[in-house]
Order: structure tokens, then C-alpha cells, then sequence
């Protein structure tokens, strides 16, 4: 049972999410992983891979994150730090 599938199939099914991505624009998305929502504010990787967000990518220099990964980030390098004061 194979039909042929006519064009808007795969323009409707596949295409459509490469179309809804933006590239260079001002809607920035959160970059952790299985996060999609619009990033608040942006880090340095360095900064971010200490908490244990999982990323996208490894390869970015400037993470941007939402405002629950951001609480989450904040919450994380703060707890660092009062334990780096304790020892
Ligand atoms: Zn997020």
C-alpha cells in the first residue's frame, strides 16, 4: 500500500518546522535541551556548563536561557559558590 504522497504532504509534514526555526533573528530560544521556549537572557558557556543544564550544543559560545532555566542556572552557581566558601 504505497501511495504517492503529493507535495504539501511533505511541505506540511517535514518543512514546516525547518520554516518555524529562525535563524539571526531576535527570537532567541532557550538553548537547553527539550526547551523551546524564548530566551530572557544570554551566558557565557563557560558560566553555564558548570550548572548541569543539558545544551543543544557544546559548540555555542553564548547560551541563551529561558526564565525557568535561568532561575534554575542562577540557583545552581549560587549553590557553587556558598560551597566554595565553605572549604
Ligand atoms: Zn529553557
Amino acid at each position: 500500500m504505497e501511495e504517492p504522497k503529493p507535495a504539501y504532504f511533505y511541505m506540511s509534514s517535514g518543512y514546516s518546522g525547518m520554516a518555524l526555526a529562525k535563524h539571526g533573528t531576535a527570537d532567541e530560544v532557550c538553548d537547553v535541551l527539550g526547551c523551546d521556549k524564548p530566551a530572557e537572557r544570554s551566558f557565557n558557556i563557560k558560566q553555564v556548563s558548570k550548572s548541569s543544564l543539558s545544551l543543544k550544543s557544546s559548540d555555542l559560545r553564548q547560551v541563551h536561557l529561558c526564565k525557568e532555566h535561568y532561575k534554575e542556572f542562577k540557583k545552581q552557581t549560587k549553590t557553587d559558590r556558598e560551597l566554595d566558601q565553605l572549604y
